[in-house]
């Protein structure tokens, strides 16, 4: 089953290249549950602005960069992969990552989390020795990432690897599987942790971390 969070583009159902789309492209994908679901842990004022408007804002800039160009005839990835690295499209690049990651976001996260199914389980022990040591990684590439940004559980080729980047960045450009993602921009937490990122990271992975969909993801139940 492909997990990859879906952001709603018409360009695969679309007609012929020259035909540009005049209005919206793509559409801010459902929140997989309800907007106080993730509550008392993150809030659902923080859900209504991450969501309803840093998401949704991410959306509104690139279906405006896009309308009328070459990319509005590509899937969301293949704008990302085709915008990496090339400044006079860094702001598609930057949108469209960004409407990518936090689709991937609100899907790694689960109201009352969700145990970690067996398979993946045994993954993590063979690659960090216990799941400890694994959310240690964790919390570490999302407290040291400095400024904006994510931080990510992937699988590189065969390994399970812990990595972070910075503001849109996202391991699509490097060819790896994107398996779990934790946000830690601002907007993510400080309506309800202020300053703490560190709580707002421990709260998560302790209450709120969807394993099954990083099981998905990877492909082992
Ligand atoms: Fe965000």
């Amino acid at each position: 089953m492909n997990t990859q969070p879906e952001v709603t583009s018409a360009a695969s159902s679309s007609p012929p290249p020259q035909a540009h789309p005049p209005t919206a492209v793509y559409t801010l994908p459902p929140l997989p549950y309800g907007d106080t679901a993730l509550a008392p842990t993150i809030s659902a004022e923080t859900v209504r602005f991450h969501y309803g408007k840093h998401n949704q804002g991410y959306i509104d800039e690139l279906n405006k960069l896009i309308t009328g160009t070459k990319f509005a005839d590509l899937s969301l990835v293949q704008t990302i992969q085709a915008t990496s690295g090339i400044a006079e499209h860094a702001a598609i690049f930057n949108n469209a990552a960004q409407a990518w990651n936090h689709a991937f976001y609100w899907r790694s996260l689960s109201p009352k989390g969700a145990a970690m199914p067996r398979g993946l389980k045994v993954r993590i022990e063979s690659t960090f020795g216990d799941v400890e040591a694994l959310t240690d990684e964790l919390r570490a590439a999302a407290t040291g990432q400095f400024g904006s940004g994510w931080a990510w559980l992937v699988l590189d080729g065969a390994t399970l690897k812990v990595v972070k980047t910075g503001n849109a960045g996202t391991p699509l450009t490097e060819h790896v599987r994107p398996l779990l993602v934790i946000d830690v921009w601002e907007h993510a937490y400080y309506l309800d942790f202020r300053n703490r990122r560190a709580d707002y990271v421990d709260a998560i992975l302790d209450k709120l971390i969807n394993w099954a969909f990083a099981a998905e993801n990877l492909g082992s139940s």
